[in-house]
């Protein structure tokens, strides 16, 4: 029963999401506006938001970083854990899809805490580790193109200090990453990202079958 993860049903996943998820009501009304997209399933999972909120109340955390917004769930679940001197520096290229997050960022009073950066990802990373901003983050959450994740770790090492936090977004790719019949170029990624954490002494290392897989690498001293 208990030495090995449940696998999660239908009536499993309901119960979870519908009794065993408290969510607030700004996150709820923006997962539901970005329910209406054809890219809803690119948001995180509301079970997910809670374990993040958790998170980073649990570690204190002022400043982080958000590689992939989309319609902005996660950053905004991120923004409210923070305290009211946090800060989120927030990277992405869809001015489209970060115009509904900004909405709500608005709505929920916590849009002072975010720095939406409308580039390339790795450029905003490293334009901040050149200006001297390496060891000054608590937290970074992954969630961008797949392709990216082994570059944008490397950055968030860099830029957080010892203790801190990186959690990376769908690092079990529906299962595909056990499959070694399927090759694309995204789930071969996330399998090589897998395996080059794995051996990475540079970090404590944590698995989770969390919705669609979420790693939390801890930097060690
Ligand atoms: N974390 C978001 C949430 O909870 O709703 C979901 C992020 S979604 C899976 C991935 C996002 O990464 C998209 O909004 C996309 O525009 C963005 N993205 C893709 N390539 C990128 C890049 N090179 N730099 C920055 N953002 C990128
Ligand atoms: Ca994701």
């Amino acid at each position: 029963m208990s030495r090995k993860t449940l696998t999660m049903d239908d009536r499993l996943g309901a119960y979870l999401c519908g009794f065993g998820v408290r969510e607030p009501d700004i996150a709820r009304a923006l997962r539901e506006e970005t329910a209406r997209l054809p890219e809803a399933n690119m948001q995180i999972a509301p079970e997910q938001g809670q374990f993040l909120d958790f998170l980073i109340r649990s570690l204190g955390v002022r400043r982080s970083l958000e590689i992939g917004v989309y319609t902005g769930y996660s950053a905004l679940i991120t923004a409210l854990a923070l305290p009211e001197n946090g800060e989120l520096v927030a990277c992405d290229i869809s001015a489209e899809w970060t115009a509904i997050a900004r909405r709500y960022w608005q709505q929920a009073d916590v849009a002072d805490r975010i720095r939406l950066h409308l580039r390339p990802a790795l450029e905003t990373l490293h334009a901040l580790i050149d200006a001297g901003e390496s060891g000054r983050f608590d937290f970074a959450f992954i969630d961008a193109d797949k392709t990216g994740y082994a570059a944008y770790f490397e950055a968030c090492l860099k830029l957080l200090r010892p203790g801190g936090v990186i959690a990376v977004d769908n690092t079990l790719w529906s299962g595909h990453v056990a499959d070694p019949a399927i090759t694309d170029e995204d789930t071969v990624a996330l399998r090589a990202f897998n395996a080059a954490r794995r051996s990475d002494e540079r970090i404590d290392l944590c698995l989770l079958p969390v919705a669609d897989g979420l790693s939390l690498a801890r930097k060690r001293a």
